[in-house]
Formats: structure tokens, sequence, C-alpha cells
């Protein structure tokens, strides 16, 4: 699963991604098909499918804070951004390797499509 996996690959450099921060947990990087101007995926190292396969608070929690930090280094923090979770079919999740998209530098209507 994890051999396979597409972020598992990215974390492993295997697959280019366009990587703007890393701690020893969590890894963030570009959207390849950005929906805002700024589209960042933040992601565990640590392969986990989606939040429903999530058992570790501090691991999830660390991406909502990263989320932030990166916010403010992208300066989108002040005007906003939404963090987002797509978890399974409904909610469109395409790749199962647990991520949080970042996205702003644009006005978002609510609620989500
Ligand atoms: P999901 O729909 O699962 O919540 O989000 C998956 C996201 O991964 C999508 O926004 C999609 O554009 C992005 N994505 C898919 N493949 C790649 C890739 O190879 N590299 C990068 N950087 N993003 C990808
Ligand atoms: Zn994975």
């Amino acid at each position: 699963m994890t051999e396979s996996c597409l972020f598992c690959r990215i974390v492993r450099r295997e697959i280019p991604a366009a990587i703007i921060w890393e701690d020893e947990h969590s890894l963030a990087f570009r959207d390849i098909d950005p929906k805002a101007p700024t589209h960042v995926l933040v992601i565990p190292k640590s392969h986990v499918a989606s939040l429903n396969d999530a058992d570790d608070a501090l691991a999830i929690g660390r991406l909502s804070v990263a989320a932030a930090g990166i916010a403010t280094s992208e300066g989108i923090a002040e005007r906003g951004y939404r963090t987002v979770i797509n978890t399974g079919r409904d909610a469109g999740q395409t790749v199962f390797h647990l991520h949080l998209h970042l996205l702003g530098g644009r006005h978002m209507s609510w609620p989500p499509g």
C-alpha cells in the first residue's frame, strides 16, 4: 500500500513535488492542479488512508498547526483561508493518503459544492 501510494512516494522523493515545508512528522507541497492562488497539501509522513483511519490526534492536529504557519508565510493569514480534509467518495477524496488542503488568495463561497 505505502509502496504504491502517490503521497508516500512524494515523501520518499520518488515523485517530484513543489515541497514548501517539512518537519519530522509532516510535509507540505503545492497541489498539482491548484483550485486557488494558494493551494497547498499538508500530509502526515506516515501513511494514513483517510480520516476514517486516523487515530493519532496529535498527527492530525499537526496538519492544522502547520497549515496556519504556511498561511502566514504565504501571506494569506490575515485575509483568510480555508482548510479542508475530504474523506471518502461523497466528499470527492481521490488520493487515499490523508491530506489537508490549504486554500487561499481569493474569496471562497459557502457552502462548498
Ligand atoms: P482529494 O480530492 O483527494 O481531496 O485531493 C487530492 C489532491 O491531490 C487534488 O487536489 C489533486 O490535484 C492533488 N494531486 C493529485 N496528484 C498529485 C501529484 O502527483 N502531485 C501533487 N502535487 N498533487 C497531486
Ligand atoms: Zn501513503
